[in-house]
């Protein structure tokens, strides 16, 4: 145990599982542009219906799913509003401006990822001749910025009531959305019900070595899948991607729970230290994060990599640390005893 490298970045490090590797050698394949690939065909039915949605869609990342999504229910020119701490936001290059001449307004994210109706309804464009129209109002659960803050159902629903006031549709980045389902334990359909679209990862928790889904109703769905062939995301013999996706929805959803209970005891484990401030929804999903009292939080992030604890450095003076398929009880309970030596360098 001493000298293992405890890699907390992200949950994107993890690795397939034996089964998955297994289910992708005898993957049953075929063209899936022409809609031939049986097991592409069965992902998608299966995201489906664990959505409680019509129909899916196999991208390549979580941020193609987001990038069609929009381009599906927007025209250019829109304003699409998200949240300030949004992933669409920050980590998505700017597709949807670049590609979709789609401009981004944000709202300001809570702590806990929500955004409040009232700035929602706010920033919608009335039919003036100089406004954008307002075309998407996009959610974001378990939020990433926010410390992976779980937003319940009321949440969502309070923001869907203001979009369907004014006959906006809502998509819901659920790159974590089935974390949020365990956190919360309702199903994931319930949870999404108030989405008209929904994107969700399969290589983060879920240990998928590739792929995202994105669902929704048939013809959104049949739309999307057009603009998926737009930017270069129809893949073939995809397959070989989807057999993973397939072992994933079966298998790693509830163990979900563990990372969880980790990230918990992580938060517990950190939360009396002088030296570091736990953001309020670390340990709700499978994050922690912390800022860094007292020295700059790049010096603080190196002596974590040297002492074998490895996170992600968030700008300012904030950490992240994730827990994942991969970590167990034990790699936490010595990356809290190297994290606290590490906070009190004098002992
Ligand atoms: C990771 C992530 C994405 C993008 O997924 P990629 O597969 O990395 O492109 C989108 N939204 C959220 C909230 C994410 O955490």
């Amino acid at each position: 145990m001493t000298n293992k490298i405890i890699d907390l970045r992200s949950d994107t490090v993890t690795l397939p599982t034996p089964a998955m590797r297994q289910a992708i050698a005898e993957a049953e394949l075929g063209d899936d542009v022409w809609r031939e690939d049986p097991t592409v065909n069965r992902l998608e039915a299966m995201a489906a219906e664990k959505l409680g949605k019509e129909a899916g869609l196999l991208t390549a990342s979580g941020t193609m799913s987001n990038l069609v999504a929009l381009l599906t229910h927007c025209q250019r020119g829109a304003e699409v509003l998200v949240g300030d701490e949004a992933h669409i936001f920050h980590y998505e290059v700017a597709g949807a401006a670049a590609l979709g001449g789609l401009e981004l307004r944000t709202i300001p994210n809570d702590s806990g990822g929500r955004l409040l109706p009232k700035d929602v309804e706010e920033a919608i464009r009335l039919p003036d001749i100089h406004h954008p129209p307002t075309g998407l109002i996009c959610l974001e659960n378990t939020h990433n910025r926010c410390a992976g803050a779980v937003l319940g159902e009321a949440d969502m629903e309070a923001v869907a009531q203001v979009a369907r006031r004014w006959g906006i549709p809502v998509h819901l980045d659920g790159a974590r959305i089935f974390n949020a389902a365990v956190a919360l334990g309702v199903p994931a359909a319930d949870l999404v019900r108030h989405a008209d679209s929904v994107a969700f990862s399969l290589c983060k928790g879920l240990a998928c070595p590739v792929g995202s889904l994105l669902c929704g109703s048939r013809e959104f769905i049949a739309q999307a899948r057009k603009y998926r062939k737009m930017v270069g995301g129809g893949m073939r013999q995809a397959g070989i991607i989807a057999a993973a996706g397939v072992v994933a929805l079966d298998n790693m959803i509830d163990r979900l729970q563990e990372d969880h209970d980790n990230a918990r005891l992580l938060a517990q484990g950190l939360a009396d230290l002088p030296s570091l401030r736990l953001d309020p929804a670390s340990g709700q999903s499978n994050m922690v994060s912390l800022q860094v009292e007292g020295m700059p939080a790049v010096e603080f992030h190196g002596r974590l990599g040297q002492a074998g604890v490895l996170v992600t450095y968030m700008g300012g003076q904030r950490l992240r640390l994730v827990t994942h398929y991969g970590i167990d009880r034990a790699d936490i309970e010595e990356a809290i005893q190297r994290v606290r030596a590490a906070a009190s360098p004098s002992t």
